[in-house]
């Protein structure tokens, strides 16, 4: 384990103060009301750049959330496979959750912290990638690498929440374009690398 990022304990605590306002991301909601990691699993699935039901059925009920047909063929062929190979239940390691259809390393990393509430994986997508780097934690240019770089220096303490209060925080105030800098909880903390305008 590399030196942990500085005031990494104090901006932790500040983002759990400060997302307390906001909506939390659908999987980390879920996982925390049902402690049923599969619908962590399917919501993961639905939520992919967004039962014994017939695929026009999941189609009609995922309708919303876009790109049904492809996310409706991923649910039914990982339902298949969770009947057929495993009774029914979710696999919870890291070899057989990235075997699913349409699981990558983002979903299988949610479903094993809130669906299964383990300490093991940082779930990284753009918002967690995106924020590491302007906090200066690390110097990556995708979210795989940043994944990779962030379980070397962060505390494993931490892993377990760091996907749900960066996404929060990156959807509501360090936004892509022109972040709110001077409304977030930890501006004194962040040296704003790569941040051209901010409000
Ligand atoms: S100070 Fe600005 S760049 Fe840094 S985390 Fe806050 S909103 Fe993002």
């Amino acid at each position: 384990m590399l030196k942990a990022p500085k005031n990494i304990g104090k901006i932790i605590k500040l983002l759990k103060k400060e997302i307390r306002q906001f909506k939390e991301p659908i999987a980390t909601e879920i996982g925390e009301k049902t402690k049923d990691p599969f619908l962590v699993l399917i919501s993961c699935i639905m939520s992919l750049r967004t039962l014994k039901l017939s695929k026009k059925q999941i189609e009609k009920a995922i309708f919303p959330v876009g790109f049904y047909p492809t996310k409706a063929k991923y649910i039914i062929e990982t339902c298949k496979i969770l009947i057929e190979k495993y009774d029914g239940e979710v696999p919870d390691n890291e070899e057989e959750l990235l075997q699913l259809p349409g699981i990558g390393r983002k979903c299988m990393g949610i479903v094993m912290c809130y669906g299964f509430g383990k300490n093991s994986h940082i779930p990284t997508d753009t918002h967690v990638h995106k924020l590491a780097n302007r906090l200066g934690w690390v110097k990556t240019k995708t979210p795989e690498k940043t994944e990779i770089a962030l379980t070397k220096t962060i505390p494993r303490k931490y892993w377990h929440d760091l996907n749900n209060l960066l996404v929060a925080h990156g959807q509501n105030v360090c936004v892509p374009v022109s972040p709110f800098c001077s409304k977030c909880a930890i501006s004194k903390y962040c040296p704003k690398i790569g941040v051209k305008k901010s409000r």
